[in-house]
């Protein structure tokens, strides 16, 4: 399931595709994702040209030059693969595959003018895209209610220390809450928390407010790795297909139950528990 930095690192993958570009054609090819597209979706977006691609949490934000923003949403399974025309002037960050048949799942494509072609396949059909005035992006269903982006300004130690204060719930489950911060979901929460040597069962309101502070610099770090790594696997995008965003990454405590802790000189093991139904992995020997 993408993360926010597989998002990101799928962003960074469309924008000198899809930045500044127009959408000569969109082809529509069922009426729903987890829900209905949008009205008249395929209409909407012909002709259009997409002036920034953005990303809020694992949204990604096409804004339009029609005064919409194509929000796109990878879901569980969501991938987006960019081909271009056979023999097309090579550009950097661009793969080149030739268009290939249209595969099972390939759900919507976007014919770019100028011959690119980005296509989403979605197997399980979690994603979603809708159309919004981009004037209203703050106050859509999907947006509204989400904390503060943990890369920008507004996610600081201050922030984490108050929204912290008080709160009985397990600090795993206080920073998969979206309204604490955006886009955090298990794996980074997992990784966060082993470096920063909090234990994932102790209640957020309990933890001093020094160590919620250097988790903030933590969240970052473990985020940004991840962003470049996948910066490197878009790179070496040629094997791929020019599919985005999946990528091999080392982890410090996720997926590896049973696992001696990598932490130096810790010696203990990576343990496996499941907190609101989720796997939590971490070192009981030096997360506190
Ligand atoms: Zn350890």
């Amino acid at each position: 399931m993408p993360e926010l930095p597989e998002v990101e690192t799928v962003r960074r993958g469309l924008a000198p595709v899809m930045e500044g570009a127009v959408i000569a054609r969109a082809e529509v090819r069922r009426p729903d994702l987890r829900w209905p597209f949008p009205e008249r979706m395929a209409e909407r977006l012909a002709g259009r040209r997409v002036l920034r691609l953005g990303r809020r949490s694992k949204y990604l934000l096409a804004d339009l030059d029609s005064g919409e923003t194509l929000l796109v949403h990878l879901g569980m399974s969501g991938r987006m693969t960019i081909s271009q025309p056979e023999g097309a002037a090579l550009v950097p960050g661009v793969f080149h595959h030739g268009h290939p048949a249209q595969a099972a799942h390939d759900h919507v494509a976007f014919h770019m003018a100028g011959g690119a072609r980005v296509t989403f396949n979605d197997a399980r059909r979690f994603g979603a895209m809708d159309l919004f005035p981009s004037d209203r992006a703050a106050d859509h269903w999907l947006l509204a209610k989400l904390g503060p982006e943990p890369l920008g300004n507004a996610f600081h130690e201050g922030h984490l220390v108050a929204v912290f204060r008080g709160k009985a719930t397990p600090v795993k489950a206080a920073l998969l809450d979206q309204r604490v911060v955006a886009g955090l979901g298990n794996i980074y929460v997992c990784e966060a928390l082993h470096r920063a040597g909090i234990s994932p069962r102790r209640k957020a309101g309990r933890i001093g407010a020094g160590r919620v502070a250097a988790l903030v610099p933590v969240i970052r770090q473990v985020l940004e790795e991840a962003i470049a790594a996948g910066g490197s696997s878009l790179r070496d995008h040629r094997q791929a297909g020019g599919e985005m965003g999946y990528f091999q990454h080392t982890f410090r405590v996720y997926d590896r139950e049973g696992a001696p802790c990598v932490t130096p000189g810790c010696g203990g093991t990576v343990r496996r528990i499941v907190q609101s139904g989720r796997s939590t992995f971490y070192c009981a020997a030096c997360q506190r």
